[in-house]
Protein backbone atom coordinates (compact mmCIF):
# COMPACT_ATOMS: atom_id res chain seq x y z
CA UNK A 1 0.00 0.00 0.00
CA UNK A 2 1.25 3.40 -0.69
CA UNK A 3 1.59 6.16 2.24
CA UNK A 4 1.92 9.31 1.13
CA UNK A 5 4.85 10.83 2.57
CA UNK A 6 3.99 14.57 2.66
CA UNK A 7 0.80 13.69 5.09
CA UNK A 8 2.81 11.40 7.36
CA UNK A 9 5.64 14.39 7.71
CA UNK A 10 3.12 16.82 8.34
CA UNK A 11 0.84 14.44 11.13
CA UNK A 12 4.57 13.82 12.37
CA UNK A 13 5.43 17.47 12.94
CA UNK A 14 1.74 18.04 14.36
CA UNK A 15 2.41 15.11 17.16
CA UNK A 16 5.86 16.67 17.56
CA UNK A 17 4.19 19.67 18.85
CA UNK A 18 1.77 18.13 21.20
CA UNK A 19 4.70 16.07 22.68
CA UNK A 20 6.49 19.23 23.12
CA UNK A 21 3.95 21.30 24.78
CA UNK A 22 3.22 18.02 26.99
CA UNK A 23 7.02 17.87 27.88
CA UNK A 24 6.66 21.56 28.77
CA UNK A 25 3.66 20.90 30.78
CA UNK A 26 5.92 18.33 32.68
CA UNK A 27 8.57 20.63 33.55
CA UNK A 28 5.74 23.14 35.00
CA UNK A 29 4.68 20.75 37.44
CA UNK A 30 8.18 21.74 39.02
CA UNK A 31 8.07 17.66 40.07
CA UNK A 32 11.25 17.07 37.69
CA UNK A 33 14.42 18.32 36.98
CA UNK A 34 14.76 20.61 34.08
CA UNK A 35 15.32 18.15 31.79
CA UNK A 36 12.05 18.17 30.14
CA UNK A 37 12.49 21.94 29.26
CA UNK A 38 15.75 20.20 26.51
CA UNK A 39 13.20 17.28 25.71
CA UNK A 40 10.53 19.95 24.90
CA UNK A 41 12.64 22.29 22.89
CA UNK A 42 13.76 19.03 21.07
CA UNK A 43 10.46 17.79 20.10
CA UNK A 44 9.16 21.39 18.93
CA UNK A 45 12.72 21.49 16.83
CA UNK A 46 12.09 17.61 15.16
CA UNK A 47 8.40 19.09 14.54
CA UNK A 48 9.41 21.87 12.40
CA UNK A 49 11.93 20.46 10.63
CA UNK A 50 9.45 17.64 9.82
CA UNK A 51 7.17 20.36 8.74
CA UNK A 52 9.53 21.89 6.64
CA UNK A 53 10.84 19.15 4.73
CA UNK A 54 6.58 18.43 4.12
CA UNK A 55 6.27 21.78 2.14
CA UNK A 56 9.47 20.60 -0.12
CA UNK A 57 9.23 22.73 -3.57
CA UNK A 58 6.33 24.91 -2.16
CA UNK A 59 8.91 26.87 0.04
CA UNK A 60 12.00 28.10 -0.88
CA UNK A 61 14.44 25.31 -0.52
CA UNK A 62 16.60 27.30 2.19
CA UNK A 63 13.42 26.81 4.31
CA UNK A 64 13.02 23.22 3.25
CA UNK A 65 16.16 21.99 2.99
CA UNK A 66 18.88 23.42 5.32
CA UNK A 67 16.80 24.84 7.95
CA UNK A 68 14.65 21.84 8.15
CA UNK A 69 17.49 19.45 8.06
CA UNK A 70 19.80 22.30 10.51
CA UNK A 71 16.69 22.47 12.86
CA UNK A 72 15.85 18.14 12.93
CA UNK A 73 19.45 17.83 13.91
CA UNK A 74 19.14 20.35 16.51
CA UNK A 75 16.23 18.66 18.32
CA UNK A 76 18.62 14.90 18.26
CA UNK A 77 21.34 17.22 19.60
CA UNK A 78 18.98 18.91 21.83
CA UNK A 79 17.76 15.16 22.86
CA UNK A 80 20.97 14.10 23.39
CA UNK A 81 21.64 17.44 25.61
CA UNK A 82 18.89 16.51 28.15
CA UNK A 83 19.72 13.32 28.58
CA UNK A 84 23.52 14.49 29.59
CA UNK A 85 21.67 17.05 31.50
CA UNK A 86 19.75 14.38 33.28
CA UNK A 87 22.19 12.36 33.94
CA UNK A 88 24.31 15.22 35.44
CA UNK A 89 27.12 15.73 33.10
CA UNK A 90 28.81 17.99 30.48
CA UNK A 91 26.99 19.95 28.08
CA UNK A 92 29.52 20.74 24.48
CA UNK A 93 28.08 24.07 23.76
CA UNK A 94 30.58 24.54 21.07
CA UNK A 95 29.98 20.84 19.61
CA UNK A 96 26.52 21.22 19.39
CA UNK A 97 26.94 24.98 17.71
CA UNK A 98 29.76 23.84 15.32
CA UNK A 99 27.41 20.53 14.28
CA UNK A 100 24.70 23.01 13.33
CA UNK A 101 27.17 25.42 11.47
CA UNK A 102 28.82 22.90 9.56
CA UNK A 103 25.50 21.09 8.24
CA UNK A 104 23.78 24.13 7.27
CA UNK A 105 26.92 24.88 5.18
CA UNK A 106 27.57 21.58 3.75
CA UNK A 107 23.72 21.36 2.49
CA UNK A 108 24.21 25.18 1.16
CA UNK A 109 27.31 23.78 -0.84
CA UNK A 110 24.69 20.88 -2.12
CA UNK A 111 21.82 22.15 -3.99
CA UNK A 112 19.06 20.80 -6.75
CA UNK A 113 18.79 17.41 -7.69
CA UNK A 114 22.40 16.46 -8.46
CA UNK A 115 23.19 17.42 -4.49
CA UNK A 116 20.24 15.43 -3.12
CA UNK A 117 22.48 11.85 -2.10
CA UNK A 118 25.40 13.87 -1.11
CA UNK A 119 22.77 15.68 1.22
CA UNK A 120 21.24 12.54 2.29
CA UNK A 121 24.74 11.28 2.95
CA UNK A 122 25.62 13.76 5.22
CA UNK A 123 22.19 14.59 7.03
CA UNK A 124 21.36 10.21 7.60
CA UNK A 125 25.36 10.22 9.17
CA UNK A 126 24.80 12.77 11.25
CA UNK A 127 21.60 11.49 12.79
CA UNK A 128 22.75 7.94 12.90
CA UNK A 129 25.84 9.34 15.23
CA UNK A 130 23.48 11.47 17.23
CA UNK A 131 21.42 8.61 17.99
CA UNK A 132 24.04 6.42 18.90
CA UNK A 133 25.71 8.70 21.37
CA UNK A 134 22.01 8.75 22.99
CA UNK A 135 21.97 5.03 23.10
CA UNK A 136 25.43 5.24 25.09
CA UNK A 137 24.08 8.09 26.99
CA UNK A 138 20.71 6.04 27.70
CA UNK A 139 22.84 2.73 28.36
CA UNK A 140 24.78 4.37 31.16
CA UNK A 141 21.81 5.69 32.68
CA UNK A 142 20.35 2.24 32.67
CA UNK A 143 23.37 0.49 33.93
CA UNK A 144 24.64 3.07 36.99
CA UNK A 145 21.14 4.61 38.36
CA UNK A 146 19.71 1.30 37.54
CA UNK A 147 16.42 3.01 35.43
CA UNK A 148 14.50 0.74 33.88
CA UNK A 149 12.78 3.32 31.27
CA UNK A 150 16.65 4.07 30.56
CA UNK A 151 16.73 0.54 29.09
CA UNK A 152 13.22 0.75 26.48
CA UNK A 153 15.09 4.60 25.47
CA UNK A 154 17.89 3.01 24.66
CA UNK A 155 16.03 0.49 22.56
CA UNK A 156 13.60 3.06 20.69
CA UNK A 157 16.61 5.22 19.87
CA UNK A 158 18.40 1.89 18.69
CA UNK A 159 16.14 1.04 15.50
CA UNK A 160 17.00 4.72 14.18
CA UNK A 161 20.76 4.32 14.06
CA UNK A 162 20.35 1.35 12.07
CA UNK A 163 17.93 2.86 9.55
CA UNK A 164 19.79 6.22 9.21
CA UNK A 165 22.89 3.98 8.94
CA UNK A 166 21.30 2.16 6.33
CA UNK A 167 19.97 5.13 4.18
CA UNK A 168 23.70 7.03 4.74
CA UNK A 169 24.79 3.94 2.90
CA UNK A 170 22.21 3.41 0.58
CA UNK A 171 23.05 7.29 -0.20
CA UNK A 172 26.79 6.50 -0.26
CA UNK A 173 26.07 3.55 -3.07
CA UNK A 174 23.81 6.58 -5.11
CA UNK A 175 20.83 4.77 -5.31
CA UNK A 176 18.44 7.26 -3.26
CA UNK A 177 17.35 8.78 -6.52
CA UNK A 178 17.02 12.58 -7.08
CA UNK A 179 14.16 13.58 -4.81
CA UNK A 180 12.19 12.91 -1.68
CA UNK A 181 9.21 12.79 -2.83
CA UNK A 182 9.53 10.68 -5.70
CA UNK A 183 6.25 8.79 -6.46
CA UNK A 184 5.60 5.48 -6.03
CA UNK A 185 7.90 4.97 -3.27
CA UNK A 186 6.04 2.91 -1.01
CA UNK A 187 8.90 1.62 1.53
CA UNK A 188 9.98 4.83 2.41
CA UNK A 189 6.68 6.13 3.12
CA UNK A 190 6.74 2.80 5.73
CA UNK A 191 9.68 3.76 7.20
CA UNK A 192 8.86 7.79 7.75
CA UNK A 193 5.68 6.32 9.30
CA UNK A 194 7.41 3.60 11.51
CA UNK A 195 9.45 6.62 12.36
CA UNK A 196 6.64 8.83 13.45
CA UNK A 197 5.51 6.14 15.48
CA UNK A 198 8.82 6.10 17.35
CA UNK A 199 8.94 9.66 17.83
CA UNK A 200 5.25 9.10 19.88
CA UNK A 201 7.05 6.22 21.54
CA UNK A 202 10.02 8.53 22.64
CA UNK A 203 8.59 11.25 23.88
CA UNK A 204 6.71 8.74 26.32
CA UNK A 205 9.69 7.17 27.07
CA UNK A 206 11.48 10.29 28.12
CA UNK A 207 8.62 11.38 30.27
CA UNK A 208 9.32 7.67 32.05
CA UNK A 209 12.49 8.37 33.02
CA UNK A 210 11.67 11.27 34.27
CA UNK A 211 8.87 9.96 36.49
CA UNK A 212 11.02 6.45 37.08
CA UNK A 213 13.84 8.84 38.88
CA UNK A 214 11.54 11.01 40.87
CA UNK A 215 9.75 8.06 42.25
CA UNK A 216 13.22 6.50 43.60
CA UNK A 217 14.09 9.76 45.18
CA UNK A 218 10.88 9.41 46.72
CA UNK A 219 11.05 6.30 47.97
CA UNK A 220 14.65 6.59 48.90
CA UNK A 221 13.72 9.65 51.01
CA UNK A 222 11.01 7.74 52.61
CA UNK A 223 13.73 4.98 53.58
CA UNK A 224 16.15 6.97 54.38
CA UNK A 225 17.09 9.25 58.12
CA UNK A 226 17.88 12.19 56.33
CA UNK A 227 20.66 13.33 59.12
CA UNK A 228 23.03 10.58 59.03
CA UNK A 229 21.74 8.57 55.47
CA UNK A 230 21.38 5.35 57.61
CA UNK A 231 18.27 3.23 56.76
CA UNK A 232 15.53 4.33 58.86
CA UNK A 233 13.24 2.01 60.84
CA UNK A 234 10.38 1.82 57.62
CA UNK A 235 13.17 0.82 55.60
CA UNK A 236 14.34 -1.85 57.95
CA UNK A 237 10.61 -2.88 58.01
CA UNK A 238 10.16 -3.38 54.08
CA UNK A 239 14.18 -4.99 53.32
CA UNK A 240 12.92 -7.20 56.32
CA UNK A 241 10.06 -8.19 54.48
CA UNK A 242 12.03 -8.71 51.65
CA UNK A 243 13.88 -11.44 53.27
CA UNK A 244 11.19 -13.31 54.56
CA UNK A 245 10.10 -13.03 50.70
CA UNK A 246 13.03 -15.68 49.82
CA UNK A 247 16.15 -12.95 49.99
CA UNK A 248 17.74 -15.20 53.21
CA UNK A 249 18.48 -18.26 52.19
CA UNK A 250 16.68 -21.40 54.62
CA UNK A 251 19.63 -22.78 57.66
CA UNK A 252 21.71 -19.57 57.20
CA UNK A 253 22.43 -17.76 60.08
CA UNK A 254 21.99 -13.97 60.50
CA UNK A 255 23.23 -12.20 63.09
CA UNK A 256 21.31 -8.19 64.66
CA UNK A 257 23.62 -5.77 66.87
CA UNK A 258 21.93 -2.81 68.65
CA UNK A 259 24.39 -0.06 69.25
CA UNK A 260 23.90 2.34 71.39
CA UNK A 261 25.98 5.65 72.18
CA UNK A 262 26.72 6.12 75.59
CA UNK A 263 25.93 9.42 77.88
CA UNK A 264 24.78 10.94 74.35
CA UNK A 265 22.56 13.20 76.42
CA UNK A 266 25.40 14.60 78.29
CA UNK A 267 27.67 14.88 74.89
CA UNK A 268 24.60 16.92 73.20
CA UNK A 269 24.61 18.78 76.97
CA UNK A 270 28.36 19.94 77.11
CA UNK A 271 29.69 20.09 73.16
CA UNK A 272 26.05 21.11 71.87
CA UNK A 273 23.35 19.62 69.24
CA UNK A 274 25.36 20.30 66.46
CA UNK A 275 28.47 18.75 67.57
CA UNK A 276 25.65 15.89 68.57
CA UNK A 277 24.34 15.55 65.10
CA UNK A 278 27.70 15.52 63.75
CA UNK A 279 28.83 12.70 66.26
CA UNK A 280 25.67 10.79 64.64
CA UNK A 281 27.57 11.20 61.34
CA UNK A 282 30.55 10.49 62.34
CA UNK A 283 29.39 6.89 63.97
CA UNK A 284 27.91 6.14 60.83
CA UNK A 285 31.15 6.91 58.60
CA UNK A 286 32.63 4.75 60.97
CA UNK A 287 30.19 1.83 61.27
CA UNK A 288 30.11 1.71 57.36
CA UNK A 289 33.77 1.19 57.07
CA UNK A 290 33.62 -2.36 58.89
CA UNK A 291 30.28 -3.55 56.85
CA UNK A 292 29.83 -5.12 53.70
CA UNK A 293 27.43 -4.50 51.20
CA UNK A 294 25.20 -6.88 52.12
CA UNK A 295 24.73 -5.37 55.35
CA UNK A 296 22.28 -3.21 56.90
CA UNK A 297 22.82 -0.16 58.77
CA UNK A 298 19.46 1.32 60.31
CA UNK A 299 19.03 4.20 62.62
CA UNK A 300 15.94 2.92 65.62
CA UNK A 301 16.11 6.43 66.69
CA UNK A 302 17.76 9.09 68.82
CA UNK A 303 21.56 7.81 69.26
CA UNK A 304 20.64 3.92 68.56
CA UNK A 305 20.98 1.76 65.93
CA UNK A 306 20.68 -1.88 64.51
CA UNK A 307 23.25 -3.56 62.49
CA UNK A 308 21.91 -6.24 60.49
CA UNK A 309 24.69 -8.81 59.33
CA UNK A 310 22.81 -11.96 56.85
CA UNK A 311 24.84 -14.98 56.70
CA UNK A 312 26.87 -14.18 60.14
CA UNK A 313 26.36 -16.30 63.32
CA UNK A 314 26.83 -15.25 66.65
CA UNK A 315 30.91 -15.84 67.03
CA UNK A 316 31.90 -13.43 63.89
CA UNK A 317 29.07 -10.79 64.72
CA UNK A 318 30.85 -10.22 67.91
CA UNK A 319 33.85 -9.79 66.09
CA UNK A 320 32.20 -7.01 64.14
CA UNK A 321 30.57 -5.42 66.84
CA UNK A 322 34.45 -5.11 68.16
CA UNK A 323 35.51 -3.81 65.22
CA UNK A 324 32.92 -1.29 65.00
CA UNK A 325 33.25 -0.06 68.76
CA UNK A 326 37.18 0.57 67.89
CA UNK A 327 36.80 2.10 64.42
CA UNK A 328 34.23 4.95 66.42
CA UNK A 329 36.91 5.90 68.94
CA UNK A 330 39.41 5.67 66.17
CA UNK A 331 37.24 8.18 64.46
CA UNK A 332 36.07 10.21 67.81
CA UNK A 333 39.53 10.49 69.16
CA UNK A 334 39.51 13.89 67.85
CA UNK A 335 36.62 15.16 70.03
CA UNK A 336 36.62 16.73 73.47
CA UNK A 337 37.45 14.28 76.18
CA UNK A 338 36.35 11.65 77.15
CA UNK A 339 35.35 10.44 74.03
CA UNK A 340 32.43 9.05 73.41
CA UNK A 341 31.67 5.01 74.09
CA UNK A 342 29.20 2.53 72.30
CA UNK A 343 27.68 -0.19 73.92
CA UNK A 344 26.42 -2.95 71.91
CA UNK A 345 24.20 -6.05 72.16
CA UNK A 346 24.56 -9.09 69.35
CA UNK A 347 21.76 -11.61 68.80
CA UNK A 348 21.67 -14.56 66.44
CA UNK A 349 18.65 -14.70 64.56
CA UNK A 350 16.66 -16.07 61.75
CA UNK A 351 15.41 -13.12 59.87
CA UNK A 352 11.71 -15.06 58.04
CA UNK A 353 9.35 -15.11 59.21
CA UNK A 354 9.68 -12.25 61.97
CA UNK A 355 8.82 -9.00 62.92
CA UNK A 356 11.46 -6.36 63.14
CA UNK A 357 9.91 -5.87 66.82
CA UNK A 358 11.07 -9.27 68.23
CA UNK A 359 13.82 -9.23 66.54
CA UNK A 360 15.29 -6.10 68.11
CA UNK A 361 13.51 -7.57 71.17
CA UNK A 362 16.28 -9.88 71.39
CA UNK A 363 19.19 -7.82 71.14
CA UNK A 364 18.10 -5.16 73.34
CA UNK A 365 18.24 -7.92 76.38
CA UNK A 366 21.84 -7.86 75.39
CA UNK A 367 22.08 -4.41 74.91
CA UNK A 368 20.57 -3.44 78.14
CA UNK A 369 23.13 -5.94 80.28
CA UNK A 370 25.63 -4.25 78.37
CA UNK A 371 24.91 -0.83 79.83
CA UNK A 372 23.79 -2.23 83.03
CA UNK A 373 27.44 -4.26 83.40
CA UNK A 374 29.22 -0.27 82.96
CA UNK A 375 28.81 0.45 79.19
CA UNK A 376 31.58 0.37 76.17
CA UNK A 377 31.08 -3.45 75.73
CA UNK A 378 29.88 -5.95 73.84
CA UNK A 379 27.16 -8.54 74.95
CA UNK A 380 25.70 -11.51 73.16
CA UNK A 381 22.49 -12.77 74.11
CA UNK A 382 22.02 -16.12 76.31
CA UNK A 383 19.19 -17.92 74.61
CA UNK A 384 16.67 -19.38 77.04
CA UNK A 385 17.80 -22.56 78.15
CA UNK A 386 14.53 -25.38 78.28
CA UNK A 387 13.07 -25.92 81.53
P1 LIG B 1 22.91 5.87 77.66
O1 LIG B 1 24.36 5.79 77.91
O2 LIG B 1 22.11 5.15 78.69
O3 LIG B 1 22.55 5.46 76.27
O4 LIG B 1 22.51 7.40 77.82
P2 LIG B 1 22.19 8.42 76.69
O5 LIG B 1 22.35 9.79 77.24
O6 LIG B 1 22.97 8.12 75.48
O7 LIG B 1 20.68 8.05 76.33
P3 LIG B 1 19.38 8.85 76.30
O8 LIG B 1 18.36 8.01 75.62
O9 LIG B 1 19.00 9.36 77.67
O10 LIG B 1 19.68 10.12 75.41
C1 LIG B 1 19.70 10.09 74.04
C2 LIG B 1 19.81 11.53 73.61
O11 LIG B 1 19.95 11.64 72.21
C3 LIG B 1 18.61 12.34 73.98
C4 LIG B 1 18.44 13.33 72.82
O12 LIG B 1 18.63 14.64 73.24
C5 LIG B 1 19.55 12.95 71.89
N1 LIG B 1 19.14 12.96 70.49
C6 LIG B 1 18.13 12.26 69.94
N2 LIG B 1 18.07 12.51 68.60
C7 LIG B 1 19.10 13.39 68.34
C8 LIG B 1 19.55 14.02 67.14
O13 LIG B 1 19.03 13.83 66.04
N3 LIG B 1 20.61 14.85 67.24
C9 LIG B 1 21.22 15.10 68.45
N4 LIG B 1 22.26 15.92 68.45
N5 LIG B 1 20.78 14.53 69.59
C10 LIG B 1 19.75 13.68 69.54
MG1 LIG C 1 22.71 6.36 74.40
Amino acid sequence: MFLDLRTIFITGALTCFIIGLMQFATFATRRFSRSPIWWGASSLCIGAGLLGTALRDEIPDWLSIQFANTVLLAGCLLLLTGIRHFAGKNLYWFGFGSALVAIWVLLSILPGAQGYPKRVLIFSTAMALCDAAIVREAIRLARVEKLRSAWLLAMLFAPTVVIYGARSLIAALDRVGTELFASGSASVGWLAGTGVAFIILRGQALLLLAAERSNEALATLAQRDPLTGAMNRSGLEEWLARQSGGGQQAGQPASILLVDIDHFKQLNDTLGHAAGDEILRLFTRAVRGQLRSSDILARQGGDEFAVVLPGIGADEAVRVAERIRSAFREAARGLAPPPPTLSIGVAEVDLRGRSLEALLAEADEALYRAKRLGRDRVQVRIAPTAA
